[in-house]
């Protein structure tokens, strides 16, 4: 990327756009269209954020970092720079057109392969709504290259993206998919694929949040099927961090608003999501949120839970045994 598409890409994105997008908020105003607030960057308690809307510039006096809109999502996100571009373009919403065609293209696949929604339906995945409602899709493998090329979309955009890898094949092969917010996550059908896959770049913030952000009780699942599953059976004040580890950002947005957090983890024999669910609680209750840890029967997730015949009465009376 030259000089002047650097440059291009800096002014179509304001910093104080970017930042605000990303759930943050300036706390006063400084003289010359400067702001203060928390940062972003690291766990801040009064605010040392300083951003320059006029230079498009930030600072922090705390963590002593600053820069452009650029290095701020090198940052943010935790990627390198050709990575932090690629997810600037991605916001920018050129990469988001794809996205939504590649999603598209997968919802349709759903409806032609009868192995996707047998797959569902043994992980307790039912019934259309929840289907419709996640906008779940299926990668057979081998064909969206086609059908992408097809409506206007070059071969480098694409592997960029990472939809089709550097040797021309569908990066997604017989995986059930599930878009998320400027990604898409894949869950391979079979055992010998790593079973999960994301696109490059960042997961995003929680899973269906301005649905679920409302509820003053929340319950915080590990995976997409656990929040499938409690959606299926009316729990519908679910979300999901992909993963026992939260981002910042996903951090942030439980602690935003006044409310209870369930955390439903995996309680694996091995103890690593009883480990997580524990310093997680610690976090949310150091920043005055309220952590509740469900007692899922050992060695079981929620999927798992309505898998092997649990309901929604007795998936209550869990929640009601919840302990901080
Ligand atoms: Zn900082």
């Amino acid at each position: 990327m030259n000089r002047e598409a650097l440059d291009e890409l800096k002014q179509q994105i304001p910093l104080m756009g970017y930042l605000q997008a990303h759930d943050w908020h300036p706390a006063r105003p400084l003289s010359g269209g400067r702001w203060m607030g928390l940062c972003p960057l690291h766990e801040d308690h009064k605010p040392s954020f300083l951003v320059d809307t006029n230079k498009d510039l930030f600072y922090c006096y705390g963590c002593g970092r600053g820069g452009d809109v650029i290095r701020f999502a090198e940052l943010y996100h935790q990627v390198k720079f050709p990575e932090a571009l690629a997810l600037l373009r991605q916001w920018r919403g050129v990469e988001h057109s794809l996205l939504h065609e590649a999603e598209r293209f997968y919802r349709i696949q759903f409806h032609r392969h009868s192995e996707a929604f047998a797959y569902l339906y043994q992980r307790g995945v039912r019934s259309w709504a929840t289907i419709e409602l996640m906008r779940i899709g299926y990668a057979p493998g081998g064909c969206l290259r086609g059908w992408l090329t097809q409506l206007g979309h070059s071969l480098p955009v694409l592997c960029q993206a990472g939809l089709v890898t550097a040797a021309g094949y569908d990066a997604l092969v017989h995986r059930i998919v599930f878009p998320l917010e400027g990604n898409l996550y894949g869950r391979s059908i079979s055992t010998s694929a790593p079973p999960h896959r994301f696109l490059p770049g960042a997961k995003g913030g929680l899973y269906a949040w301005t649905r679920v952000q409302q509820y003053p009780e929340l319950i915080l699942v590990e995976g997409l099927f656990d929040c499938a599953v409690l959606w299926e059976v009316g729990f519908h004040n679910v979300t999901c961090s992909l993963g026992t580890h939260l981002n910042a950002r996903q951090f942030r947005q439980l602690c935003d608003a006044p409310r209870t957090v369930y955390l439903a983890f995996d309680a694996d024999g091995n103890g690593s999501g009883q480990q997580a669910t524990q310093d997680l609680s610690r976090r949310l209750r150091e920043r005055g949120i309220p952590a509740r840890r469900v007692p899922l029967p050992e060695g079981h997730d929620p999927n798992s839970f309505f898998v092997q015949g649990g309901d929604a009465r007795q998936f209550q009376s869990l929640l009601e045994a919840a302990q901080p």
